[in-house]
């Protein structure tokens, strides 16, 4: 259960908000019963529960389950997609150990704003399904020139040209260390963008094949594709 406060030995969680109705409400449960917790930073808690309320609990820590987690230094940043498939990607990214999952606003973007909160939920629900304790970074959308005027200069931006770029499997294993890859929108890139973003010094246009993905498709399959050589 994602609690909003921080986990530590012994301290008494007070829980409120939404959690408490579920913990009350849905899972129904008694005093001494006990539940696993996380908050996304400080690892997987079991707790105990210690006082009951009609609209609230206390939790005491008892012990941590799981460590905190490092997950591999990988960025996907994406520009916003149609709502259900944004939702998709965020889910994904999350299932497949991403830090951090920055939107992008690009120019053919038929979407150009995103609802954070709800991201950030799918990202919580990802992380509860899969057993994630750490859950990944949400940035705030960004404009494409915003971010490559910025782009770090210790971190790889590969970037998914549906126009052609090198092979993925040689090139994602040619540039070892942190990365981050870049997908456009349904519209694809400009030529324009496509310029600029290869002026980047760390940019390396990468292909994902003969055929050209939807950016969902894009965005999981150069997200897995990179783990499977990086990741834990
Ligand atoms: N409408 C565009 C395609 C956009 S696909 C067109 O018809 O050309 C959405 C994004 O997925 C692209 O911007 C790119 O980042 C990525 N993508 C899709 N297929 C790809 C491929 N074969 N190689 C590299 N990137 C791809």
């Amino acid at each position: 259960l994602h609690v909003e406060t921080q986990l530590g030995d012994g301290v008494a969680v007070p829980v409120d908000g939404n959690p408490a109705h579920y913990l009350i409400s849905v899972m129904r449960v008694k005093p001494d019963d006990i539940i696993l917790l996380f908050d996304g930073r400080s690892g997987e808690w079991a707790a105990r529960v210690r006082d009951m309320r009609k609209r609230d609990l206390v939790l005491e820590c008892i012990s941590q389950t799981k460590a905190p987690e490092e997950v591999p230094d990988f960025w996907l940043c994406c520009a916003p997609i149609k709502k259900g498939r944004i939702d998709l990607i965020a889910e994904k990214a999350c299932e497949l150990g991403v830090a951090k999952l920055q939107p992008v606003l690009t120019r053919r973007a038929v979407v150009d704003k995103l609802n954070l909160d709800r991201l950030h939920a799918h990202l919580v629900e990802a992380a509860e399904q899969c057993g994630r304790t750490a859950l990944p970074e949400l940035g705030a959308m960004v404009k494409l020139d915003a971010l490559l005027r910025e782009w770090p200069d210790d971190r790889w931006l590969f970037f998914a040209d549906e126009s052609g770029g090198e092979p993925l499997n040689e090139t994602l294993r040619a540039h070892p260390g942190a990365a981050a890859f870049l997908i456009g929108p349904e519209g694809g890139f400009d030529p324009a963008e496509r310029e600029a973003i290869r002026a980047v010094g760390k940019a390396v246009p990468v292909s994902l094949g003969p055929r050209i993905l939807r950016a969902e498709t894009a965005a999981i399959a150069a997200t897995a594709a990179w783990m499977t050589l990086n990741g834990d």
